[in-house]
């Protein structure tokens, strides 16, 4: 008896079907106001400020289309400058997931994306020439101290990051937080659009060459997923933060778990490891 060559076509397994399941490879871009081209005064940083809308949603699609045309999968957008109330599904990339809201100290983290992003991303405080530079809140904190070292937005979102087993494989931003991103993860892929000059001055590209430059080190980045490794901060964890003299600590400072009052305005947060003491620090 012949066999109809069309069964035996039927009864091979596809490729496909043979495949271990691949895992998504979703991107996790944390967006901010301060590192975005032509954004070089504080007032430009009203989150609801026209331009500033048009320029930040301008980098960030452009940064989807980067991370797509590399290889992701999916790309999700947190709304991270002031309060959440910049950006809008409305003119966000098409095939991007748009995330509003405070997303607390694990910023969603346990998902498990593949790789974080930064964009828009400014230097710590104190940064000589960083544009704007700050650590969180450029009128509350005047130093954010990790283990003892000076640390801002980047580093303690690398390293948080780095907790979850998922590395920072991007950023844009200005000069200073580029730098700053390479000190701890050289092998990231970084964007720079502008060039501070002092806090409130720059030399920045225009917005048509930083989003044709941020999509172009977005698809690099994106096809180095899996070759980047994770940032990590093992071990116990002391967080110290001094605030501004406008912004000294409540007087049940110092009470919590894991907390000690230094001085008036400084405080310092201990924990087994960073998510611990971060969670400390945040959950406050
Ligand atoms: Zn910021």
């Amino acid at each position: 008896m012949r066999i109809n060559p069309i069964w035996l076509v039927l009864l091979i397994p596809s490729a496909a079907m043979q495949a271990p399941a691949q895992p998504r490879k979703s991107v996790f871009v944390i967006t901010d106001a301060e590192g975005v081209a032509g954004i070089c005064r504080q007032e430009q940083t009203d989150p609801k400020d026209p331009e500033l809308r048009q320029l930040l949603t301008g980098e960030i699609n452009a940064a989807v289309d980067g991370f797509l045309a590399g290889g992701a999968d999916e790309v999700i957008v947190w709304d991270g400058h002031d309060g959440s109330q910049t950006l809008s599904a409305a003119t966000i990339h098409p095939r991007a997931r748009l995330v509003i809201g405070d997303i607390g100290p694990r910023m969603t983290l346990e998902r498990g994306y593949a790789a974080v992003a930064f964009l828009g991303q400014h230097s710590m405080a104190g940064v000589r020439a960083g544009i704007m530079a700050h650590s969180y809140s450029s009128l509350g904190i005047q130093n954010m101290l990790l283990n003892g070292k000076p640390v801002g937005e980047i580093e303690t979102r690398t390293a948080l990051a780095g907790s979850f087993g998922i590395p920072v494989i991007f950023l844009s931003g200005d000069r200073a937080a580029a730098k700053e991103l390479h000190d701890i993860v050289p092998e990231a892929v970084t964007a720079e659009v502008k060039e501070g000059l002092a806090r409130y001055s720059c030399i920045t590209l225009s917005a048509a060459a930083a989003r044709e430059l941020i999509r172009e080190k977005a698809a690099e980045a994106a096809r180095k997923i899996g070759s980047i490794r994770p940032y990590r901060i093992n071990g116990p964890v002391t967080l110290q933060i001094e605030y501004t003299t406008r912004n000294s600590l409540p007087i049940s400072a110092g009470t919590q778990p894991g907390s000690e009052l230094v001085d008036d305005r400084t405080i310092r947060i201990h924990g087994k490891d960073l998510v611990e003491a971060w969670t400390r620090y945040q959950g406050r």
